[in-house]
């Protein structure tokens, strides 16, 4: 039998300092724990211990040279958590918090998102605490240029196939793309979120934010109820972002808000136009990393310093990145009338807030379920790439839109409780793990 407490603290034993990754664990561990202890094949293969265990870690040196002449040195990851379900799948992110505590916890979650997207992928993650914020095009390629000839030898479109994440988008795949090609003269999907005229899957970028608005609106439905006129706090002002404030606007929903590291946007018409959809893509790419000139350029509000969660509204999105709501931050959304929570970002409540929002029975779906849709896509572009096709951007989005209806109710199924209130917690843990384990334990040791 396994105890909660005592697996934990072995837990914490062995990975110190790593506070990210330990609560990410006790997420999914607090939801399985019956589950486990009720199926005595689990027990005996100490699935737990397994299954919490990165299968392998990378660590490298990056050199670059900046525009100064002077070379800068960073530290490039991949972390390969578990390939039991296909070859290892998970996103790069290029930004100042990364450590390998951050990457482990990426990683895991990854492992239990992939499988429920029911896609033959195992979970990864890797990066570097090489930050954007700042940096010229040409630093930029050569700091890429220098991961990849580092990560090259880990990769492969069998054994490990990276994709964007934070400070990723697709000029960077395209220069780590046009390494990797440069070194092994191969084209192959060894990597995805490439551009649309060189192996990339129509609906890629958009895919994140668009799956994160099926899955809501698979979510209002089963409250009996309509996407149709709820108002929407955002945070972030990416490539997430971007694709739900698209979505949202064809759902017939508004967002009010989207945010950066400088305060929100308030933006009480709507961000509901191809004019403001696309200076977000402009903003993200002049890599500065602030949102206010949104605010100037379509003059409406912005305040500084401010998380988008103190304004009134019916349903909330973290775009972000993780733990960037709170228990205060919650309390303030439910005494505000909150009905929906959306986790856009990895983790992006902290595991307060989340309690909070379970314990007010308020629809909360998770980030490993909610924004599933990013590596679902991905993976249909591992498809396109073997099959040598492509696909259109309408096969590419009923595809994607049917995978979150099936990861809903994945959730519903293993997440209602006694009362009719889906914990989507707790349905996507189980429903993710289901399948990693049993597939572990029918490959062996
Ligand atoms: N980084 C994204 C995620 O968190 C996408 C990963 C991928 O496409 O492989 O799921």
């Amino acid at each position: 039998m396994y105890k909660l407490d005592s697996f934990m603290a072995d837990l914490e034993r062995r990975n110190p300092a790593e506070p990210e990754f330990i609560q990410a664990v006790r997420e999914v561990i607090e939801s399985i724990i019956d589950v486990v202890n009720d199926n005595p094949a689990y027990i005996h293969t100490k699935i737990l211990e397994r299954i919490t265990e990165p299968d392998r870690i990378f660590s490298f040196k990056v050199e670059w040279e900046d525009d100064n002449g002077e070379i800068q040195i960073n530290r490039g990851y991949r972390v390969q958590f578990n390939n039991a379900l296909g070859p290892y799948k998970g996103g790069l992110r290029f930004h100042s918090s990364v450590s390998l505590g951050t990457l482990k916890f990426l990683g895991f979650e990854q492992t239990f998102k992939n499988s429920l997207t029911t896609l033959p992928m195992g979970g990864a993650k890797g990066g570097s605490d090489f930050n954007p914020k700042g940096k010229s095009e040409n630093e930029i390629l050569r700091f890429c240029r220098s991961y990849m000839t580092e990560l090259q030898k880990y990769i492969g479109p069998q054994t490990d196939v990276p994709a964007g994440d934070m400070g990723v988008g697709t000029r960077e795949i395209g220069y780590l793309y046009g390494q990797y090609k440069r070194i092994n003269s191969e084209n192959t999907g060894v990597i995805t979120g490439k551009g649309r005229g060189w192996g990339g899957s129509l609906v890629r970028p958009e895919a994140t934010g668009f799956g994160a608005m099926y899955f809501a609106d698979e979510m209002v439905k089963a409250n009996n109820d309509t996407l149709e006129g709820k108002r929407i706090a955002i945070s972030g002002f990416g490539n997430v972002a971007w694709g739900a404030v698209m979505k949202a606007s064809a759902l017939g929903a508004k967002v009010v808000t989207i945010s950066g590291p400088d305060g929100y946007v308030l933006d009480e018409s709507g961000i509901n136009t191809p004019e403001k959809w696309d200076y977000m893509l402009q903003l993200r790419a002049s890599n500065n990393d602030v949102v206010k000139p949104f605010a100037d350029r379509f003059k409406v509000q912005f305040v500084p310093k401010k998380k988008p969660w103190e304004v009134p509204v019916d349903m909330v999105f973290p775009c972000a990145i993780q733990n960037e709501l709170n228990l205060e931050d919650a309390k303030t959304l439910l005494a505000n009338g909150v009905k929906y929570v959306i986790e856009t970002s990895n983790m992006g409540c902290t595991a307060d807030s989340t309690i909070f929002f379970l314990e007010h029975k308020i629809p909360f779906g998770p980030g490993k379920a909610a924004n599933a849709g990013g590596v679902a896509v991905s993976g249909l572009e591992m498809t396109q790439n073997a099959m040598m096709i492509n696909w259109t951007a309408e096969e590419v989005d009923v595809k994607l839109h049917s995978i979150m209806k099936n990861i809903h109710d994945s959730c519903v199924t293993e997440g209602t409780g006694k009362d009719g209130y889906v914990n989507y917690v707790k349905g996507a843990n189980i429903a993710g793990f289901k399948k990693v384990a049993n597939a572990m334990l029918e490959q062996g040791y």
